[in-house]
């Protein structure tokens, strides 16, 4: 028995736990999972080495019923304890690596073997890839009638009583600690009932498991307080929506090598090429970044969502921003993706587009430090500032046509993606909202 898997019986001896739950996410990011009730915590060692077998046929984007077999690989690195269940006989997770029945095969529909995958590339490179999240959310209310509303009329930075999340905030952060998170900041955000929770920026593989875990303990958590969780990117008319802005770095050696002291803006050629890459494939990478019909309620001018592919230092009107801090904190903050996207595909995804930058060289042009949103579309146009998809059509059409994008999904994922898209898109087209009858019943 190793090291590695002594420890975690020990741990999950002393915290008497009954319950492991293996966990993956279907082509979407949702969570999803099977709870093995243990006899004795060593049965934990069988499960590591010989995984546990699965049906997935019934999992989004992945096998079809004739070839349903397939097996979930518990990864130690994840193991932990789940501090929203029951103290007493608790619960514990691992987050699993989905492979073919012969236990050997990674499953090329496992969104986190899209990652691994692009990770391993840059890796034989000798580079590594750094992402932190800035997750945004609501916490919803419901009034007398029922309807959805904001659980609070805070807005940015507020403190208590208009503030009404402080408490929710305290105990998420707590428990997001229990559960190892580095947490660097929480505050409500701009708008009514919107709060965001940042997190340290980690390697990516480890920041998009977080993500994933994040995502669930928030939502686990308020519920037990009596409220509702949203991450859906835009679910008030008028208000700002919810991103998860990305800032990314690569590190070689130990350094990041987006930092070089020398330059005027103490940025590296290779910064600038990552961010030419992520300008030039943007409208492709929308489609994974901001992949649901209601992403693109969200990318509207006037609610600091970008809408115009640029990039400026300070400016957060444009799609890509290079915060001030230099360094090992030098990052390049990619504004478009938001919390309805699967991370693993996103900074896959994201990764591919930047370093076909540094392959080609990219040029991203001069930074655009002026407020985007104040211009027409005639004098962006001459500037020569494009615009991102205005909907999910668009964007997976962009997909289609851009062969670095593409091929960062692998064929699998890629081929059950744009079915999946292609249908949420048809579904949503031929509804009829309130919104139509009012402006057009009386034509
Ligand atoms: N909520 C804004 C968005 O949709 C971002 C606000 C901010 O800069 O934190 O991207
Ligand atoms: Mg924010
Ligand atoms: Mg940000």
């Amino acid at each position: 028995m190793s090291d590695k898997i002594g420890q975690i019986i020990k741990k999950m001896e002393d915290c008497n736990v009954k319950f492991v739950r293996l966990q993956f996410v279907d082509i979407h990011g949702t969570p999803k999972n099977m709870a093995v009730p243990l006899l004795r915590p060593d049965q934990i060692e069988d499960i590591i080495e010989e995984g546990l077998l699965f049906d997935g046929s019934s999992v989004s984007g992945f096998v079809d019923i004739n070839d349903s077999d397939l097996i979930l690989k518990p990864d130690p690195d994840t193991f932990s304890t789940l501090p929203w269940r029951p103290d007493e006989r608790g619960t514990c997770r691992f987050i699993c690596d989905v492979y073919w029945p012969d236990g050997k095969k990674p499953f090329e529909g496992d969104p986190r073997y899209v990652l691994r995958n692009a990770l391993e590339k840059v890796r034989k490179q000798g580079y590594e890839y750094n992402v932190g999240p800035e997750p945004e959310f609501f916490i919803i209310d419901q009034d007398e009638e029922g309807n959805i509303i904001p659980h609070d009329n805070g807005a940015y930075f507020d403190v208590e009583p208009v503030d009404q999340g402080t408490d929710f905030r305290r105990k998420l952060v707590m428990d997001l600690e229990a559960l190892e998170f580095d947490i660097e900041v929480s505050h409500h955000e701009v708008a009514p009932g919107q709060h965001e929770i940042d997190f340290k920026f980690d390697k990516a593989l480890k920041t998009a498991d977080a993500v994933i875990t994040f995502k669930q303990a928030i939502k686990a958590i308020v519920d037990n307080m009596g409220y509702y969780v949203t991450f859906m990117p835009k679910p008030f008319f008028g208000e700002n929506g919810s991103g998860m802005h990305i800032n990314q770095s690569l590190f070689k050696n130990g350094e990041n090598i987006f930092y070089d002291p020398d330059t005027e803006t103490q940025l590296s050629q290779e910064a600038l090429h990552f961010t030419g890459g992520l300008l030039k494939h943007s409208k492709a990478l929308a489609a994974v970044c901001a992949p649901t019909v209601n992403s693109y309620k969200r990318l509207v001018p006037g609610y600091e969502a970008p809408v115009y592919v640029a990039y400026g230092l300070k400016n957060r009107s444009t799609l890509i921003r290079i915060p001030a801090s230099r360094g090992k904190r030098t990052r390049v903050e990619l504004r478009m993706p938001d919390p309805s996207c699967n991370p693993y595909l996103a900074f896959a995804a994201v990764l591919e587009a930047g370093m076909d930058g540094l392959k080609n060289k990219i040029d991203p042009g001069e930074p655009t430090e002026i407020d985007v949103f104040g211009k027409s579309m005639d004098e962006l146009s001459q500037m020569g500032i494009d615009v991102l998809p205005s909907s999910l059509w668009e964007a997976y059409h962009a997909l289609e046509a851009d062969e670095v994008v593409k091929s960062s999904l692998g064929n699998h994922v890629f081929e059950n993606f744009m079915k999946l898209k292609h249908k949420e898109w048809d579904d949503y087209r031929v509804q009829v909202f309130q919104y139509e009858l009012d402006r057009y019943l009386s034509i």
